[in-house]
Order: C-alpha cells, then sequence, then structure tokens
C-alpha cells in the first residue's frame, strides 16, 4: 500500500517539470553554436569562394527548423520524451553541419588549405591572412634532418639563436608568399635571394616594411640579403640537411623536413660552388613538384592525342625542350611513367634524382667524379638495350652522337634540352648531332613547352575585349564575347577582402603550354636539308598549335589572361637561345 507512494510523487514531479523554465532554455543551447556556425562562419566561407550561397542558407533554415519542431512535438508527457526530442535536434544539427563540411570540403572551388576542419569550426571566422603567419624574432619550427633527428634550438639571445631565426625567417616568408622555390645567388658582398611563385622569379621579402629611423641602417631592399648572413643561413640548412658544410665545390643535396603546428613538408636543399660564394636552392616539396597525371599536364586535346601516339610507338628519340623552370622534368617523369616499367627496360640518366619513379632505373650522373663523361654514361646505358631511356639533359655533342647510335628498333629514348620552342630543339639537337643523316634518322617527335599561370577561379574578372584587342591576337571579333583577367579581391558581405584562394595574386597554380610535333618522312626530310622555315609551314599545314596558339587558347576559355600569355610568350621571344652548356648546369634543371 505504501508502495504506490513513490511512484505517485515521480508522476506529479514529471508534471511540474514538463513546463519548468529551463527546458526551453536547454533547447537553446546546442541551438545557438549552431546558429552561430552557419550566420557568422559558414555564409561567409560561401561568399569567399562563390558556393551557391543563398541556396545553402535556405537549407539551413529549412534545418533549423525541422529540428525545433522535432523538439517540441514530441509527446512531452513524460521526461524520457523531452530528452528524446532534445537528442533528435542535436542529431538534425550535427548533420546539418556535417553534410555542409562534407559537400563544401569537397568542392574543387575550396582550395585545400582552406577546407573547414571540426577542430578549427569556430576560429575560422576571420580570414586566414597568410601573412600573419610570419612572426618576427623567434623559433617557431621544428626542423629535422635526413634521419629524422631534430636539429636542436640554441638557447634564446645567443648569436646561433637569431641565425636559427633568421634562417627559419626566409622559409617562413617564402611558404607566406606561396613559394615553391628559395634560390640564393651570390652576387659580390651581398645574395640575391629570390622566390619562386608558380613558375615567377620575384625578389624574397624577407622583411616587414618598416619607417626609416636616424641612426638606424635600413634593412637591405626585398631580394637581397647581406652577404655573411646569407653565408650563415645557407650554411644553417646545409648543416640541418646533414650536408659537408666543409666543401665549397662539389653539389650537394640532401631533405630536410620541417614542422609547424600540424603543418609539415619536406625542402631539398642543394648547394653548389659558385664564383662568389655558395649557390644554395631550397626546394619545397621535390617530389610533389614533379608528379603530374598526364591529363593535367596542360596538353590541348589534339595534342594529347599526338604525344599519347608518340609514346605507344615507342621507338627512336623524341626531344623534351623548355628553359630552365618549365616544367621539363615533369614531362619527362610523366611521359616515362606511362611505360610500363615492369614488362620492359626503362631507366635513366639523371644529374638530380627529382622523384623516384617505381620500378625504373634511375642512374646518376655525378659530373664531379674523376673521368666522369656524360656520354660515356649514356653509352653504357644504351648498350644495356634498354626499351626506354630518358636522359636529362644533352650537354655536348659526344652525347648527341651515343644517342644517335642507339638502336631505333628497340629503344625510345627521351632526350631533355633547354630551348624555348621545337623548332630551336631541333635546330640544337641538328648542330650537336653534327650529321644531318645522323640527326634525323631516329628522330620520331619534338615536344616543347613553357609554363603559364591559371587565373583563380575565385576571384578572376570577366570582361568583355576591345575590337582592337581581338584584332591584335587574330581573333573574330563578333565571336568572342567575354575574357578574363587576375582580380585579387573577393566581396563578403560588400566588403572588399584579399582573396583567400590566391593570397591576392591574382593567379593559383601552373600548366603547360605546349608544341607537340610529331617528325615523320616529310619532317626528316625538310631538317636534314636544314630548311627549318619549310618544317614551320609543314607543322602549320597540320594545323599542330604553336606554344603561343596554345596559350591563347587557354586565354580564350579562362584558364589564364591575354596578359599573362603576353607575359609567358614574349619572354620567350627574348630569351637568348640556349647554348649547350659545357659543363651540366645542373642547379638550373627544376621542375
Ligand atoms: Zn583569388
Amino acid at each position: 500500500m505504501q508502495s504506490h507512494l513513490p511512484i505517485d510523487v515521480t508522476l506529479a514531479a514529471t508534471a511540474h517539470i514538463l513546463v519548468a523554465w529551463w527546458k526551453p532554455v536547454l533547447l537553446l543551447i546546442p541551438f545557438l553554436p549552431w546558429a552561430w556556425l552557419i550566420s557568422k562562419n559558414f555564409d561567409k566561407h560561401c561568399a569567399r569562394f562563390h558556393l551557391p550561397r543563398e541556396q545553402w542558407g535556405t537549407v539551413h533554415l529549412v534545418v533549423g527548423v525541422v529540428a525545433i519542431l522535432a523538439a517540441i512535438s514530441m509527446p512531452m508527457k513524460s521526461e524520457a520524451a523531452f530528452w528524446a526530442g532534445f537528442g533528435v535536434m542535436i542529431i538534425i544539427l550535427v548533420a546539418d553541419v556535417a553534410v555542409f563540411m562534407n559537400i563544401v570540403n569537397k568542392d574543387e572551388r575550396v582550395p585545400e588549405n582552406f577546407r573547414l576542419k571540426v577542430s578549427t569550426l569556430f576560429y575560422q571566422a576571420k580570414a586566414k591572412d597568410p601573412k600573419a603567419k610570419v612572426v618576427a624574432g623567434k623559433s617557431e619550427i621544428a626542423v629535422r634532418g635526413p634521419d629524422k633527428s631534430l636539429v636542436a634550438v640554441p638557447d634564446a639571445g645567443t648569436p646561433e639563436y637569431d641565425l636559427r631565426v633568421s634562417a627559419e625567417n626566409v622559409v617562413l616568408r617564402a611558404q607566406a608568399a606561396r613559394a615553391s622555390q628559395i634560390d640564393f645567388d651570390p652576387a659580390g658582398n651581398t645574395y640575391r635571394v629570390t622566390f619562386l611563385v608558380d613558375g615567377v622569379r620575384v625578389p624574397a621579402v624577407l622583411h616587414d616594411p618598416v619607417p626609416p629611423k636616424e641612426g638606424v641602417p635600413p634593412p637591405p631592399p626585398p631580394g637581397v640579403m647581406a652577404g655573411p648572413e646569407a653565408a650563415k643561413v645557407i650554411d644553417f640548412w646545409r648543416a640541418a640537411a646533414k650536408l659537408d658544410v666543409a666543401e665549397r665545390r662539389k653539389k650537394q643535396s640532401a631533405d630536410v623536413i620541417i614542422e609547424r603546428g600540424t603543418q609539415r613538408s619536406k625542402i631539398r636543399i642543394s648547394a653548389i660552388g659558385a664564383q662568389a660564394g655558395l649557390r644554395a636552392t631550397m626546394l619545397f616539396d621535390p617530389e610533389g613538384a614533379v608528379r603530374r597525371k598526364f591529363d593535367g599536364l596542360g596538353l590541348l586535346e589534339p595534342q594529347a592525342k599526338e604525344l599519347r601516339a608518340l609514346v605507344e610507338d615507342g621507338k627512336g628519340l623524341v626531344l623534351l625542350a623548355a628553359p630552365p623552370d618549365q616544367g621539363r622534368t615533369t614531362t619527362l617523369y610523366t611521359v616515362i611513367k606511362m611505360h610500363d616499367a615492369y614488362t620492359s627496360n626503362v631507366q635513366t640518366v639523371e644529374i638530380d634524382v627529382q622523384d623516384s619513379i617505381e620500378g625504373v632505373r634511375q642512374n646518376i650522373f655525378d659530373p664531379f667524379a674523376d673521368g666522369a663523361e656524360f656520354s660515356t654514361t649514356v653509352r653504357s646505358m644504351l648498350r644495356r638495350d634498354p626499351n626506354v631511356l630518358g636522359v636529362a639533359e644533352i650537354p655536348d655533342t659526344n652525347t648527341a652522337k651515343e644517342i644517335c647510335r642507339a638502336d631505333a628498333e628497340r629503344t625510345r629514348v627521351y632526350a631533355c634540352m633547354k630551348a624555348d620552342s621545337a623548332l630551336q630543339a631541333i635546330a640544337q639537337w641538328y648542330k650537336l648531332a653534327g650529321d644531318p643523316e645522323a640527326a634525323v634518322k631516329n628522330l620520331r617527335g619534338a615536344v616543347a613547352q613553357r609554363l603559364i599561370r591559371k587565373l583563380c577561379t575565385n576571384c578572376r574578372v570577366a570582361y568583355q575585349p576591345s575590337p582592337d584587342m581581338l584584332k591584335k591576337f587574330g581573333l573574330p571579333p563578333d565571336k568572342i564575347k567575354q575574357l578574363f583577367k587576375k582580380g585579387g579581391q573577393v566581396l563578403v558581405k560588400n566588403k572588399p577582402e584579399t582573396c583567400p584562394a590566391c593570397g591576392g595574386i591574382g593567379f593559383v597554380g601552373l600548366e603547360g603550354c605546349f608544341e607537340v610535333y610529331p617528325i615523320g618522312d616529310a619532317e626528316r626530310a625538310l631538317i636534314k636539308a636544314g630548311n627549318l622555315q619549310g618544317l614551320r609551314q609543314e607543322f602549320r599545314k597540320k594545323q599542330l598549335p604553336d606554344i603561343q596558339q596554345a596559350a591563347l587558347r587557354k586565354a580564350l576559355d579562362g584558364t589564364t589572361s591575354i596578359e599573362e600569355l603576353v607575359r609567358v610568350t614574349t619572354e620567350q621571344e627574348q630569351a637568348k637561345p640556349a647554348p649547350a652548356p659545357a659543363k651540366p648546369a645542373s642547379a638550373e634543371q627544376k621542375a
């Protein structure tokens, strides 16, 4: 009889709780951060990356209403029902956030480093300013040598600590500028320091601008570092990479790993003796820089078809030409990878192996070894009758002669050259081979390329080109309605903001502009006769685009701008015809 009492009390209490004031308050607790996230963070994210902002707004609104209805429509007779409703509401809100993040993170308009992460969701309301990452005067990165061991940070206040900060500063500034490479070149009492940003060399900005002060010498201008400081910074990185710091002539290179927060990157440190000191290069992510799928090289469709056919043919010689830093190594590696290294014998002769290719034997040529001759190395490779041989450069006529002797029926040779165009490469090859007959006998193709910067799709600006400008490029004014130029800013809630995707530069990433010329009997006859003008006409007749035409196509489809096309093609004309170097200038051979 007494046993009824507790139950009655509980029921009464439940009825009382049903109207308790804290229940709606409790419902608000998960609702408020959700609403904040949607309105302050997700909405801006959509505005910054041109995602369908209004549609997402509607989706979130509907989900919010559904979540509240789910919570209050539960039969609230029991406490269990209230908690069930509360739980369902949280699940709906969390699912909304998860689905949004999942979908926008897969959107290619959002660059990798701006993907939303659960851990930083509530901190991303402000746009990241990459330059704000550089904090002067303090060691902030962990440095690991090739054996993964940490390089100890010296005590603060010592000259060693200041050097460490100075060495880190160069790397941090380069990363903030989205540089892929840092170069130090001795120039008298100073060093010229440059960053390579999307294939464009710019003076390295190593200090924040400071107002001039009396009695205080101004810091060196961008791109210049005091000689002794630069030499110490170079030696710091050489020591970190466990290179022989006493060696000041031979080329050495090794990798270091740097870690900052959750970011980890590999840097290849290379140094070689030059007249006034050491010439050093710090290359970020060396392997990633030369890894590209065939479809990502930037070939136009007919060119891709021609190059694929050339690779499949698998016989004779194909010249791969580009000026330094213009993607030649990437193209060499990509075509080498198209050959099956497991069923056939695929080899390379290289001075710098930038990435290891699975199944491929990559022979390193050391120009400083006693009695080393590039041509001898190439000859011994060819004697083994490889199916494919990639030759990273042709430094002299002897090497060219060895390549001429290769068995064209059994071996495909890809030979890299420094040249601005396929025709220039053919002319150089003709000269190097020495004998017209030998030069053309095995020649099957010539490929040349230059890299062009791709417009940032997040901030590029569409405009209507003037008829005059179109005429200049031989384009029909009535057909071209719109072109794009670089932007650099986006509007977020009607306020211009530095575009987060490109950091305000207006370009993100590079793509090749190619010439792909297969060489058949007709072309061989023209080359043999030394008739390059006739050869040019022959390629035109076959409607094979040259580099400028390839760049123009990329401007027409909005991949790049007319200004960038002009930059790339005029630099090309101004560039001197690259003579064959006496000694392999390996430091210049990059992605
Ligand atoms: Zn942009």
